[in-house]
């Protein structure tokens, strides 16, 4: 499960619904939401 830090809740959260995107530099990027608090949590990675 791809996990990323949530700067809500300050720790590591799983990425609820997780999306996969590419950067501009085309890095691949994981993005969701945090399932504690909802917050949009964001990751450099697949
Ligand atoms: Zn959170």
């Amino acid at each position: 499960m791809a996990q990323a830090y949530c700067f809500k809740c300050r720790t590591k959260r799983e990425i609820r619904n997780p999306v996969k995107m590419t950067l501009k530099n085309g890095r691949p990027a994981t993005r969701g939401t945090c399932p504690s608090c909802g917050t949009k949590v964001f990751r450099i990675g697949g």
